[in-house]
C-alpha cells in the first residue's frame, strides 16, 4: 500500500497498520536494512520482504528507518528509541510492546 511517499508492503490503512499489528498504537514502519524497504513489522518483512533479514548496525543508527503513521515523519533509530515511544514531531504514542521487539531490527547495545 502506498502511504504517503512510500510503499509499505503489507500495511492494510494509511496509519502503517497490518493483519499482525493492528491496535489503536500500531503506528509505526520500520525500514529494513536488508532491502532498504519499509514494512510495517517483521512478520510483514518474512511475508513481502527480501528473505534475508539483517537488523540494522549500531554504526547507522542515525539513518532515518522509522516512519510515524500518523504525521508520516521519518525517524532516526536514535529518535525513535530516545523518545520513550512517542513521536518526536507529532506527540503520537506508538505501542510500548514495540520496543520488546527491537532485537528484530536493531543490533543489540551493550548496556
Ligand atoms: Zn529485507
Ligand atoms: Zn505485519
Ligand atoms: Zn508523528
Amino acid at each position: 500500500m502506498k502511504i504517503s511517499e512510500f510503499d509499505i508492503q503489507g500495511a492494510i490503512d494509511q496509519e502503517t497498520r497490518c493483519k499482525h499489528y493492528h491496535s489503536e498504537k500500531d503506528l509505526i514502519a520500520i525500514k529494513f536494512y536488508c532491502c532498504n524497504t519499509y514494512y510495517p513489522c517483521y512478520l510483514c518483512h518474512e511475508e513481502h520482504g527480501c528473505g534475508q533479514h539483517t537488523v540494522w548496525p549500531a554504526k547507522d543508527f542515525d539513518q532515518k528507518a522509522i516512519l510515524c503513521g500518523n504525521c508520516k515523519t521519518e525517524l532516526t533509530i536514535h529518535e525513535y528509541m530516545n523518545n520513550e515511544n512517542t513521536c518526536p514531531s507529532c506527540g503520537t504514542l506508538f505501542n510500548a510492546g514495540c520496543s520488546l521487539h527491537h532485537h528484530l531490527y536493531f543490533e543489540k547495545l551493550r548496556e
